[in-house]
Order: C-alpha cells, then sequence, then structure tokens
C-alpha cells in the first residue's frame, strides 16, 4: 500500500487560486473549437499535440515531445514537495461528425488500412486537452500557492489502449518524476457541471481478441467438399453470447460483443478463411480471464465439430485492466472538489462498463515493475442540462447522445470551466 501526500488543511486555497486566476475564457473555447475541428487518429495526434505542447511551454513548463509516439509531457518543478501527474488523452475517432455545431469537424485522416476517413472527437479528448491546459495555465500562474511538481501528460492512442503503455515503454516514470498520485478525468453525457467518482471500481477490464476461422473454400454449388468457414464462425459468434447468458454470475457482469465479421468475396464461392473480432468487458481481472478462456474453448470447439483443417487463430489485440481508483483518494479529491464547485455537483455513481488506458499509469501489475501510483479518474458533464429527463438521477442518460455517436456535443461553457476547476482542486489536494 502506498502512502499519500499529507492531507492538505486548507480546502479553500483552491477557490482562492481559481478566483485570483486571469482564466482568459475566451482563449481557451477557442482552442477548444480548434482542437474540434481537427481530430486526429490514435498515434497520429501530431497537429493536437503540438497545440498542447506550445500552451505548456507557454506556461512555462520543461516539455519533451515524442514521448512514446505523439506523446506531450510537461514537467513543472515548484520546489520540495508531493509529484502529481496529470493526464489527459488526445486521440479523436473515424466517425462522420453529425452534431450540428458550427466548429463541427471536416476534417480526415488515414486509418491503418491506409484509407482516408472522416475524424471526430467523438469520446470528447479535444475537451480533456483544453480542461488539462487552462488548470495547468492556472496552476502556473499560482506558483506561490504551493509547492511540488506538476507531470503533465498529453497521451496518445487511447481509443486503441495502447497509448499509456507506449509512454510507459519510453520511459515516462524514469525519464521524467514518478508521480506520487495520478489524476484523470473524462467528459460523458452528464449535465454540464456535475462531476461522477466511484470510490474502487470505476471501469471495467477491457480485451479485444482477433479470431480467424480456417475452412477449406470451394464452389459453392458443392459444400459437402468444402469446410464453411463462414457457417463455423457464425456458429461461434452465436455461442459466444452463451458466455453472458449461461456461464457469467449476474452479480459480476460481463459484456461480449462482436463488432466485425469479414468474410468471403462472392456468393458462389466458399472462402478458405472468416474473421471476427470479439470485445470483452469485465469488472475483474479474474471474471476477464474467465471470459478470454471462455473465448477460446467456444471458438476451438466450434472449429472441431465442423472439421476445420486447423485450429482456429486468436490473437489478443488490447487488454487495459479495470479502473480501480484508490479509496482514499477518491475521497479527498472530492472533498477538494466539494470546495470550489456547486452544491450536488460532486456526486457517487455507479461503475461503467466502458475501459480506459488511465489504469496503466498505476502500475500494479502486468510488465511494469515498481510500487504503484494511486491515482483517482472520474467524469464530468458536458451536457445542456436541459436535455435530461425529469426521473434523472446520476447515471449516463440515454436522453442525450453518448461518446462514440456522431451526435456527441460537448457544450465548450461550462464544461471547459468545470473541468479545469475540478483538476485544479484535486491537484492542489495533493501539492504542499
Ligand atoms: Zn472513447
Ligand atoms: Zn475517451
Amino acid at each position: 500500500m502506498t502512502t499519500l501526500p499529507a492531507a492538505t488543511p486548507d480546502r479553500t486555497r483552491a477557490a482562492r487560486v481559481l478566483d485570483a486566476a486571469d482564466l482568459r475564457t475566451e482563449h481557451w473555447r477557442d482552442l477548444y473549437r480548434d482542437l474540434h475541428a481537427h481530430p486526429e487518429l490514435s498515434g497520429r495526434e501530431h497537429r493536437t499535440a503540438g497545440v498542447l505542447a506550445a500552451e505548456l511551454r507557454a506556461a512555462g513548463l520543461e516539455v519533451t515531445e515524442g514521448v512514446g509516439g505523439t506523446g506531450v509531457v510537461g514537467v513543472l518543478r515548484n520546489g520540495d514537495g508531493p509529484v502529481v501527474m496529470l493526464r489527459a488523452d488526445m486521440d479523436g475517432l473515424p466517425v462522420l461528425e453529425d452534431s450540428g455545431k458550427p466548429y463541427q469537424s471536416r476534417h480526415t485522416d488515414t486509418d491503418p488500412a491506409g484509407d482516408t476517413v472522416p475524424t471526430m472527437h467523438a469520446c470528447g479528448h479535444d475537451m480533456h486537452v483544453t480542461a488539462l491546459a487552462a488548470a495547468v495555465d492556472t496552476l502556473a500562474g499560482a506558483r506561490d500557492a504551493w509547492r511540488g511538481t506538476l507531470l503533465v501528460v498529453g497521451q496518445p492512442a487511447e481509443e486503441t489502449a495502447t497509448g499509456a503503455n507506449a509512454m510507459l515503454d519510453d520511459g515516462l516514470f524514469t525519464r521524467f518524476p514518478k508521480p506520487d498520485v495520478a489524476l484523470g478525468q473524462h467528459v460523458g453525457p452528464l449535465p454540464a457541471g456535475v462531476a461522477n467518482h466511484s470510490r474502487e471500481l470505476l471501469m471495467a477490464a477491457a480485451c479485444t481478441l482477433d479470431v480467424t476461422i480456417h475452412g477449406r473454400g470451394g464452389h459453392g454449388s458443392m459444400p459437402h467438399v468444402t469446410v464453411d468457414p463462414v457457417l463455423t464462425a457464425a456458429y461461434a459468434v452465436t455461442r459466444l453470447q452463451a458466455i453472458v447468458s449461461r456461464e457469467t454470475p449476474s452479480g459480476d457482469p460481463v459484456v461480449v460483443t462482436v463488432g466485425t465479421f469479414h468474410a468471403g468475396t462472392k456468393s458462389n464461392i466458399i472462402p478458405d478463411t472468416a474473421t471476427f473480432t470479439v470485445n470483452l468487458r469485465a469488472r475483474s481481472d479474474a471474471s476477464m480471464a474467465r471470459a478470454v478462456a471462455a473465448v477460446h474453448r467456444v471458438v476451438e470447439a466450434e472449429s472441431a465439430a465442423a472439421g476445420c483443417p486447423q485450429p482456429p487463430t486468436i490473437g489478443v489485440r488490447e487488454n487495459p485492466p479495470a479502473t480501480v481508483n484508490t479509496p482514499a483518494l477518491v475521497d479527498r479529491v472530492m472533498a477538494a472538489q466539494e470546495a470550489v464547485m456547486p452544491a450536488g455537483a460532486i456526486r457517487v455513481a455507479e461503475p461503467l462498463m466502458g475501459s480506459e488506458d488511465f489504469s496503466e499509469f498505476g502500475l500494479p501489475k502486468g510488465r511494469y515493475a515498481g510500487d504503484p501510483v494511486p491515482y483517482a479518474f472520474w467524469f464530468w458533464g458536458g451536457m445542456d442540462p436541459d436535455l435530461f429527463p425529469a426521473d434523472y438521477t446520476t447515471g449516463f442518460s440515454a436522453s442525450v447522445p453518448g461518446n462514440h455517436t456522431a451526435q456527441f456535443a460537448p457544450l465548450d461553457e461550462p464544461t471547459i470551466a468545470a473541468g479545469r476547476r475540478l483538476l485544479v482542486a484535486a491537484a492542489l489536494e495533493f501539492l504542499a
């Protein structure tokens, strides 16, 4: 168990810092709209990284670009004290935006297959970068109010769950100060001005498996001399849902989604192979391991049942662990944020089945040795409160378009201002 930096006796400090700051509201709104109009795909965040690096340099940080690909690291040393890490992810998604915003994206980028695709900040990472840069600007302008070191991380490739590990592999915690506390936030379909916390589990573990069924192709008129991989894969896809309905305890949910399925070129040709991808979500490493083993068992057994000439190929593409906050740290973050936000804005909510590779920065296991880094990650709202139904309580509401939809459209304000206040208050809670 790692120890947290000592409790700050005075939680009015963040309010004083925010009240005294030159908030430059128009600057951050313009920055957000510029980022929103120029989304880049995972690992290709060159322009976005450049914008963030310029803002961090302007605030007086030592900035290193190109960490783990397009990652940005800013360090602000301000005397003896704890090292507090603040992280934003930077990538957009291959989505054609339909938000109707005057600054909506008409940008394109090149996807991993080499195709030109429309891009959109459909997960709000542009908001994360903006709120982070604004919070750092405020903290850097109030250096006489705190001591310690800020480690500011602009992470690439969150949507492929590879960017956090790429930055760690490139020496994030060895070339730069290793944090005592890591903090991050995600914008979501919650009313603007609120934040949702979870004292322990916030988000699920995820795993993407690439599956290839190896059949034996032939003429569509003579299936008896072939082994049809399409039929075999279809049986496997259907049976995979029984992992949820027949193998998973109701109190420990698992999600199984087959998001892609590709086979064949023509109706009268039985192809040699069929490929599909399975996306799994689980709330613990143990239930994820059980689900992964079940996918192997089902796909291998269906291939054997069909008489496939060779076993299926099953590869793991990405598998970020669950996001499990440190409870004592969450309590302090919530108390600090309550001191700078309106009454009722800071709430406790149910965990989500979404996932985040922010959890990799906690280093609890896997390929990174060393003491774990306690972390807190929370969601904050970006949506017009009038869009929520009368019986709305705390969760993500289906009444507003959510992350990863073409209509996802956070308000620029008050979302940027709230994101800045939440981060500044949380950071000052742990800085001396
Ligand atoms: Zn996302
Ligand atoms: Zn996201």
